[in-house]
This record gives structure tokens, C-alpha cells and sequence, in this order.
């Protein structure tokens, strides 16, 4: 699977951005992850977004099903 898609280039892609704005901010250290990295995850109909964060290592994980 491919997790090279431009953000905005696919409907995942402008998904994703959505979050990555309104995530940004790390929820258990506040810490704002400007180049918030989200693993997608793809299994059917579900979409699972993974996101580290680079200062306490919290995982925070949205999932979806379209
Ligand atoms: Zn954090």
C-alpha cells in the first residue's frame, strides 16, 4: 500500500490533512507536531490513523469507517 499521496491529492489525502490541522497538538503533552507524521492504516472499510508524538511518544489513533 501506498503512503506516498501528495495530502489533498486523494480524498484519504484531504482526510488527512483535516486532522493533521486539528490534531496537531500532542493530547497528553500539548507539544504542536508541525509535521505531524499519521501512519494510515487501510482494512476494508476502516482507516485507522496513527500519530506519534515526537515529544512524549503518546499514540493517538483515530479510526474510520467509510
Ligand atoms: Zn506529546
Amino acid at each position: 500500500m501506498s503512503t506516498t499521496n501528495r495530502s489533498g491529492s486523494t480524498p484519504f489525502g484531504r482526510l488527512r490533512a483535516h486532522y493533521e490541522e486539528s490534531r496537531a497538538a500532542c493530547p497528553a503533552c500539548g507539544h504542536e507536531d508541525t509535521e505531524g507524521e499519521w501512519r494510515v492504516t487501510a482494512a476494508g472499510r476502516r482507516v485507522e490513523y496513527r500519530h506519534r508524538c515526537p515529544s512524549c511518544d503518546a499514540v493517538d489513533t483515530l479510526e474510520f469507517s467509510l
